[in-house]
């Protein structure tokens, strides 16, 4: 999953990149408002969460344009701004929740699980496809029962693969969602990572739940 945090306080972005980034999420920070608009429409988000006072385009004229552009990407503000009037505005201009700072990085999380369970899931908590399970409060990973063990992006790459159970993802799409901005599309880190969670996931059971699709990507099911 790919966050977008637009927010202008380096500590604070820094703070939640990092906090993210051990859950397993890739993310994107922008430092003003227009950076944060314009990354926000050239790449495929999961979540923006989005600060108000920002330098540039602020976050309730950013949160606007993105709905009048027609994107329905989970907005999450997190701003200083604690009275019921900028709660009522900040929803009204299109964004999915608020949260006020100082705030717990717990709630921060716990919200953004929230907004992102609209995304294609049954189950709130635990994704799973035939025999393979995905806890997501613990991360933890079973298939017919017996745990296996996962590095934090495999992991990432899982639910990515999860989520999209029995549709084709493309590389381009995986680069987007499971690695960030930074990503070299020239290597081949993600056959990398597919041949390894093949490895962990498939190798021992009979029927294989990773399969590639010549020329276009991979696709999990049974
Ligand atoms: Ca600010």
């Amino acid at each position: 999953m790919r966050i977008l945090v637009i927010e202008d306080e380096r500590k604070i972005a820094e703070f939640i990149r990092r906090g993210l980034k051990e859950e397993g999420y890739s993310v994107d920070v922008a430092y003003d408002g227009e950076q944060g608009y314009r990354l926000a429409r050239i790449n495929e988000y999961d979540l923006i969460i989005l600060d108000l006072m920002l330098p540039g385009l602020n976050g309730l004229e950013i949160c606007r344009q993105l709905r009048q552009d027609k994107l329905t990407v989970p907005i999450l503000i997190l701003t200083v701004k604690d009275s019921v009037q900028d709660k009522v505005t900040g929803l009204d201009s299109g964004a999915n929740d608020y949260l006020t700072k100082p705030f717990a990085f717990e709630e921060l999380l716990a919200r953004c699980r929230a907004l992102l369970r609209g995304y294609g899931v049954s189950e709130p908590t635990r994704l799973r496809v035939a025999d393979l399970e995905l806890d997501l409060l613990t991360r933890r990973v079973t298939r017919a029962g017996q745990e296996i063990s996962l590095t934090q992006k495999e992991n990432s790459l899982l639910e990515y693969l999860m989520r999209n159970a029995g549709r084709v993802v493309t590389r381009t799409m995986i680069a987007e969602h499971v690695w960030d901005m930074n990503f070299d599309s020239f290597t081949n880190v993600i056959e990398v990572y597919i041949n390894r969670l093949r490895n962990k996931i498939d190798r021992g059971f009979n029927r294989p739940l990773i399969h590639t699709i010549r020329g276009r990507g991979y696709i999990l099911k049974e």
